[in-house]
């Protein structure tokens, strides 16, 4: 997936569940990569429009959650931005130093909208309305992936384990020591530094930012996560957000979505939808402020 990942378990080595783990997600990834031409989602990509195209049952079960935070999100979520992260190099196209022609943005904005996306679980299928409609499933898939390697440790019997793929952390138990501490990064590009340290226990955290994948021009940040209502990247003054949730997933696909909504449609959907949101807005003079939703300040004071 283009990334690493980390699992921590207690008890003696396990070689037949660290060779489970390293196959699930060596099939995640062939199923869900848009670096892979031969992956369900390229070829889905590339497939005409209105006909079904059977895929796998963890493919399916992606695509009805990032709808439904889609339809959650009005929209700020939208799976079928992937041409626009291509555009914007992004994505698996080549990697760009300057915005793309504001005619190629137009041009792509009108082939979005999630809901030209169908899918059907019974047997597992997708369909798209318009040939052009391409998925990418960057902001879902590698929480997804958390959580299915979660599943094997669950089912080999270990009830404490830490799980962490491309930034996406699950965990379950807690250590023999305590809780496990995990750190929250501060959104700053050059360095690496610690905006807070939460104790998550059988819950899941992922964070959304403009800090690490984005490109300077003219002395503007383009960051990789994209408005699928202008088409260009989300210029919304929030540098991070983090969100602890129940499954990897919704974590991972939530905090995309919020960070796209900006601060004060954030704030008010974490609200509405009891999710344990942190923001970290960039302050004029450099500094950053956090804004935390009551359910993450909840989580704080247990
Ligand atoms: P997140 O904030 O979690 O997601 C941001 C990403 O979501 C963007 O990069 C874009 O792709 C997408 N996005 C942007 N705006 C929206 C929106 N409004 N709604 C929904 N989605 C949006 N990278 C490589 O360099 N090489 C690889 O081989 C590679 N293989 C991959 C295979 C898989 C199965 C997956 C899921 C990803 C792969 N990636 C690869 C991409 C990489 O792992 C990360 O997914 C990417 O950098 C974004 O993850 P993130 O956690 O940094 O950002």
């Amino acid at each position: 997936m283009g990334t690493g990942y980390n699992v921590k378990y207690f008890g003696p080595a396990r070689p037949e569940l660290d060779a489970a783990i390293d196959v699930r997600l060596q099939t995640l990834n062939a199923q869900l990569s848009t670096y892979r031409d031969d992956s369900e989602i390229s070829r889905f990509n590339k497939a005409p429009a209105n006909e079904w195209f059977a895929v796998s049952a963890s493919t399916a079960e992606i695509v009805i959650s990032a709808q439904a935070i889609s339809r959650l999100s009005a929209g700020a979520f939208d799976i079928t931005v992937g041409p626009l992260v291509n555009l914007w190099g992004f994505g698996a196209a080549d990697y760009r130093d300057s915005p793309p022609p504001a005619a190629a943005i137009e041009a792509l904005l009108s082939t979005l909208g999630y809901a030209n996306v169908e899918v059907q679980t019974a047997p597992p299928m997708l369909s798209k309305k318009r040939p052009e409609t391409a998925i990418d499933l960057s902001a879902i898939a590698k929480g997804y992936a958390v959580d299915e390697v979660g599943k094997l440790l669950d089912a080999a019997g270990l009830d404490a384990w830490l799980v962490e793929v491309g930034g996406e952390l699950r965990t379950r138990g807690s250590k023999p020591g305590g809780n496990w501490q995990v750190a929250i990064e501060k959104p700053a590009p050059a360095e690496r530094r610690v905006q807070r340290i939460v104790a998550l226990r059988d819950a899941a955290i992922a964070t959304s930012g403009d800090y690490r994948n984005f490109f300077e021009f003219d002395g503007v940040r383009y960051s990789h996560s994209i408005n699928p209502r202008t088409g260009w990247p989300v210029k919304a003054g929030i540098g991070s957000v983090s969100v602890i949730a129940n499954s990897a997933m919704l974590a991972d696909a939530w905090a995309t979505a919020l960070l796209v909504m900006g601060e004060t449609e954030a704030l008010r959907i974490a609200e509405e939808q009891q999710l344990a949101v942190s923001l970290v807005l960039y302050n004029s003079d450099g500094s950053v402020t956090e804004r935390l939703s009551a359910a993450f300040q909840q989580l704080l004071n247990e």
